[in-house]
């Protein structure tokens, strides 16, 4: 598994070094809206911790990490009106997985029907 580089855009958000536009806050979790936004809700749920990806969360993080986090997810598809009308969650990992921003997090899209799964 790859180090954890702390000069990524998700770890200078959280050390309030760029700007992002905050939904939800917890003690461990912080939500804020994609700056490019692939659907017309889209946001974007990270730790507050320094996880790489979903593996690096889950095997090293806390319980009370990980409950934190996912109930961040929920609060921020409740409070976006995303339960009634549906919503996609992604977690992009590694090269594979096509991930840009090393630092573990969700996607949470929505507001429209949105397409099939994965183009190729
Ligand atoms: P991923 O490819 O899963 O690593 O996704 C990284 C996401 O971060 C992309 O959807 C980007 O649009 C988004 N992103 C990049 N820079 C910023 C930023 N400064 N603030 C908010 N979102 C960003």
């Amino acid at each position: 598994m790859q180090a954890y580089d702390s000069t990524n855009i998700f770890a200078k958000i959280l050390r309030k070094e760029i700007p992002a536009t905050v939904i939800h806050e917890t003690a461990c979790s912080l939500a804020f809206h994609d700056a490019f936004p692939k659907a017309p809700l889209h946001a974007l749920v990270i730790p507050k911790g320094a996880y790489t990806d979903l593996h690096d969360f889950c095997k090293n993080a806390s319980d009370t990490e990980i409950t934190d986090f996912w109930h961040a997810v929920d609060h921020v598809i409740t409070d976006l009106n995303l339960v009634e009308s549906g919503c996609r969650l992604i977690s992009n990992s590694g090269a594979n997985g096509g991930q840009e921003v090393p630092h573990f997090h969700v996607h949470i899209c929505g507001g429209t029907k949105l397409g099939p799964m994965l183009v190729k």
